[in-house]
């Protein structure tokens, strides 16, 4: 991807003031290294300063519509299933109400395709818009654990005075609060978590029952809580920058047409200070451009980056900087929009955002797949039936001229109904008998095992192996038909 300025000014660095909570930016060598680490590959802790402004607000109120979603996710139930459920040690998963087992491969397959192509139709549309709004990471980092930052330690200067002063009581205690209520909370994400694997009732039974009874669970919900506040409370950008392979794959989807938050260079250069008394008029014929060169940009970005330097790796697209600039663009007097949701040729050539063609083919895939994927959701049988011929057991003569068949039934219940299930012989005519039941019934959201016996008289075979066809009903309705096969003897005789 090409950058809105691929080139930066190398000979008249800006001046760094060194009581800007920003650190400064080495303009000769951005590329080559992390805003945040230094050369030697030193954590260089971001003090982003607390942005404000029309673009926080709505983030701050997409923010706590999705964290509710976030935390009542396990407990709502949709026809009794959980809303969204990933029990891999059950491998029983629930989207939205809909049960999914491992036998439901084909339709996971299409859901992650579906999946991976709308994230790639997204991105190449509207670049890191993920990022910013809607990741969980991003949610919880800046709308959250940040705010909750600036509540106890103030703004950035303050963060960063706070950091270099020498411990005492009043540092201890800052320092003691933040990371207690950071612990909290990452207990509560954490066991949010975990009720995402294995179901809020599995949960609440950890919790209420004595700790003998769950210490598996009681020691992923400690790994969890643990994973978590060293994310929030260390690690934070470097997750999205090091770890998370959207980030890294951007580059690779996104395109000049692609609308992310970008500099206006054309427009902002040449930065040049703000003079005292100098004219808008003045400051053009001195051929400077908008952007005053204050660093607000750079003060508030959570990652450290300068988004003057074009698109970046770590660039989240939280639009902290579009809210810092058009604060700066108002006192100053000019437009707003220095920095905005614009894609690179409406910047360079000035030409209006387009869906490209590149978009329309993502889409019609994409239209395509999830289609596909309703079509196997809405068709998907209630029950799943396997039925496979006992291992190691070959046919039985029972001497009245029939012989015998033993197989294997597995039934998988998709529904939370018992449903009470009847098996009936389709193409040839002959006895079924499930074993040692009298009425079959697969209990609610559950797999049962049993074993079935079919009897046929020797003149309905076709030969070494006959072709049976099984329906499986339930209430006198077909609910699916399996084929199997049914051996005899080699010397039956074919009609
Ligand atoms: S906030 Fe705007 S004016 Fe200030 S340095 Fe950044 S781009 Fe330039
Ligand atoms: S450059 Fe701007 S949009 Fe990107 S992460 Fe920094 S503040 Fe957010």
């Amino acid at each position: 991807m090409s950058t809105v300025t691929d080139k930066p000014n190398k000979e008249t660095p800006p001046p760094h003031d060194d009581h800007s909570p920003v650190r400064e930016i080495d303009w000769q060598d951005f590329r080559d290294h992390l805003a945040t680490a230094d050369k030697l590959g030193h954590r260089q802790w971001v003090y982003a300063k607390k942005p404000s402004g029309k673009w926080t607000q709505r983030r701050t109120a997409l923010a706590v519509l999705l964290i509710g979603i976030m935390f009542a996710g396990p407990f709502i139930h949709i026809n009794g299933n959980p809303l969204l459920m990933m029990n891999i040690v059950e491998r029983r998963f629930s989207i939205l109400g809909q049960l999914f087992w491992p036998q439901d491969a084909v339709i996971f397959a299409v859901a992650m395709l579906t999946f991976l192509t709308g994230i790639i139709l997204f991105t190449t549309a509207f670049g890191r818009l993920w990022c910013g709004w809607t990741c969980p990471q991003t949610v919880m980092m800046e709308m959250v654990f940040r705010k909750i930052e600036y509540l106890i330690e103030g703004d950035a200067l303050a963060q960063r005075a706070l950091a270099q002063s020498p411990w005492n009581a009043r540092k201890l205690w800052k320092k003691g609060l933040k990371l207690g209520i950071f612990f909290a909370l990452s207990f509560i994400i954490g066991n949010t978590l975990l009720a995402y694997i294995i179901g809020s009732d599995a949960l609440l039974k950890i919790i209420t029952d004595p700790p003998s009874q769950h210490i598996v669970g009681l020691i992923f919900m400690l790994m969890f809580t643990l994973l978590f506040f060293a994310i929030f409370a260390r690690f934070r950008e470097q997750a999205c920058t090091f770890i998370c392979p959207y980030g890294r794959l951007q580059s690779a989807m996104l395109d000049e047409n692609s609308v992310v938050v970008a500099y206006d260079n054309k427009r902002g250069e040449r930065r040049d200070r703000l003079h005292r008394d100098q004219t808008a008029l003045q400051r053009s014929a001195a051929g400077a451009g908008d952007c005053i060169d204050c660093h607000q940009c750079v003060a508030v970005c959570p990652t450290g980056i300068d988004i003057r330097n074009g698109l970046q790796m770590e660039c989240v697209h939280c639009t902290a900087c579009v809210d810092a600039c058009d604060s700066v663009m108002r006192k100053v007097g000019r437009p707003e929009g220095l920095i905005r949701y614009a894609s690179l040729n409406s910047i360079e050539k000035r030409e209006p955002i387009r869906f490209t063609a590149r978009m329309a083919l993502y889409s019609v895939v994409l239209f395509g797949l999830i289609s596909l994927f309703m079509a196997l959701v809405l068709t998907r049988p209630a029950v799943e039936a396997i039925f496979l011929r006992a291992p190691g057991a070959l046919f039985q003569a029972t001497g009245n001229g029939k012989i015998e068949n033993l197989y294997t039934l597995k039934l998988v219940n998709k529904t939370m109904k018992d449903l009470p299930v009847e098996l009936k012989l389709e193409n040839v005519s002959g006895t079924l008998q499930v074993m040692g039941q009298q009425n079959l019934v697969v209990p609610a959201a559950k797999l049962i095992q049993t074993s079935v016996l079919i009897e046929l008289d020797q003149t309905k075979l076709t030969g070494a192996t006959t072709k049976l066809k099984v329906g499986v009903y339930s209430g006198g309705k077909l609910l699916q038909r399996v084929n199997t096969v049914f051996v005899g003897p080699r010397n039956t005789a074919t009609p």
